[in-house]
């Protein structure tokens, strides 16, 4: 007689490498970059939609600079101690901006419901010339009533002058990369702060009107322990955050090679990993904060849990965010951009982006045109990764991958991880640490290109 797979049974099973789902198809999938004229018109398209539902678009800006490597580190970052690659940098970014601008005609202001900056390290900029980069791009837009300005931020770097800059600008999220507070994985990922550094920054952005600050936290990095993670969250319930992302360690060294300052023996397995992740939930449910999607909690006054209750969750390339807002334009090195029917994602290296961007250029490098098949796919891993569960009719299972995706659910199903019909597919709570391989049995590009799987981290 077979017997119940164990949890760590089922933790071993599915720890395989797969993608984290912030797009679908994911980048590595990217078949079908559009041309610039495509692309503005699927821009321009999307922008339509949104007016005409009373948004606008979300506009990311990426500022790569970083004065030391955390080893950890799976962003796009240029490590420097020279300030002066800041000026040129925010001018070329104001330029690639003024790009769009002019290709989408410079009639009306573009509206705006979200600004989000991330990096790299966003306050490597000094609060002038945030100002100065910030103002550049507002001054072509309107704001949606609605719209929310987030940043996120180095607790090492942040000042009360960045914080009362970015605040007079509109900025009313911050996120704070936290990490760990145990001085030996400090060590290790190099990346050294104090609880009181991060209490000041958190203090000086409340003075400054900030009304939502989020914390990143890794589990899963080199030398934790359950100890450590609890003096941690022990930190961080006396700081009380409204938004706390709790990430798995993405371990990909064949891609950031700085991830190579530690060995994989310096690494929780994946059943001590999940052990860590389990014991940090528990400790976060206690203290009030609600689990949200994959790896998310917040207050239950927090917008991001009154989202996921009335079904609204949204996923994209920044994470959980509590509205669907496209277009996306992604300015600045490596930003990526989403007008919901297609992708693009700018040069990767500074140079390359600042050489097209003089040259009058869009400057992507790839991208990917979706076809109905991504549309219908992509519906469905987001609702998974947002609701764990998802609906389909008789006309979507002439989808050919659609059509026989319960092969690869029936194993899940066995294992007691979802309950689903030739319709519907549900996650059940024994399921959630699988989340992850389960959308993969909905990602019909990994499986016809399967020798791509190794480049992920591990779902674990
Ligand atoms: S500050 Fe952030 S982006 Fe910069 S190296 Fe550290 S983790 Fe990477």
């Amino acid at each position: 007689m077979q017997t119940a797979a164990t949890q760590s049974d089922l933790l071993r099973k599915y720890d395989v490498p797969g993608p984290r789902y912030t797009s679908y198809p994911t980048i590595l999938h990217w078949d079908s970059v559009p041309t610039p004229e495509q692309w503005i018109e699927s821009v321009a398209d999307s922008l339509n939609v949104a007016k005409q539902q009373g948004t606008g678009a979300a506009i990311y800006i990426h500022i790569p600079y970083c004065r030391s490597l955390c080893t950890y580190c799976g962003c796009n970052s240029r490590i420097t101690t020279k300030t002066s690659v800041s000026q040129p940098y925010l001018e070329t970014v104001l330029k690639e901006w003024s790009i769009y601008r002019t290709r989408l005609g410079t009639q009306t202001q573009i509206p705006l419901t979200e600004l989000h900056l991330g990096g790299g390290t966003p306050t490597f900029l000094s609060p002038s010339e945030l100002d100065q980069l910030i103002s550049g791009v507002l001054r072509d837009t309107v704001q949606t009533a609605d719209a929310e300005f987030s940043i996120e931020s180095d607790p090492r770097v942040t000042t009360a002058e960045h914080l009362n800059v970015l605040s007079r600008l509109g900025f009313r999220r911050l996120s704070l990369g936290i990490q760990d507070f145990d001085p030996q994985v400090q060590l290790a990922v190099n990346r050294i702060q104090t609880e009181k550094q991060v209490e000041a920054v958190t203090e000086q952005a409340r003075q400054a009107g900030f009304n939502s600050i989020n914390y990143d936290l890794i589990y899963g990095l080199p030398f934790q322990t359950l100890n450590s993670v609890e003096q941690t969250i022990q930190a961080v319930m006396r700081l009380r955050p409204d938004r706390i992302a709790f990430y798995a360690y993405a371990h990909v060294p064949w891609v950031k090679p700085g991830q190579r300052h530690f060995t994989e023996a310096d690494l929780p397995s994946g059943d001590e990993k999940r052990e860590l992740y389990e014991f940090g939930r528990e400790m976060l449910a206690a203290a009030g904060y609600r689990e949200i999607g994959m790896d998310h909690f917040a207050l239950e006054t927090d917008s991001l849990w009154k989202t996921s209750l009335n079904g609204k969750l949204h996923r994209n390339f920044m994470g959980y965010t509590s509205r669907f807002v496209t277009p996306l334009i992604g300015l600045g090195v490596s930003s990526i951009s989403d007008s919901w029917d297609m992708f693009v994602q700018n040069e990767k290296v500074v140079e390359n982006y600042t050489t097209r961007v003089e040259k009058g250029e869009l400057p992507f490098f790839r991208g990917h045109k979706l076809d109905r098949e991504d549309r219908i796919l992509r519906r469905h891993i987001l609702n998974l990764m947002t609701r764990f569960e998802t609906r389909w009719d008789d006309a979507e299972l002439y989808v050919p991958f659609l059509g026989c995706v319960d092969e690869g659910l029936k194993e899940f199903e066995r294992d007691g991880l979802i309950e689903f019909s030739k319709y519907y597919c549900r996650i059940k709570d024994e399921g959630r640490a699988f989340l992850r391989n389960i959308c993969m049995a909905f990602d019909a590009r990994l499986a016809q290109d399967s020798s791509a799987q190794r480049l992920f981290s591990r779902t674990i």
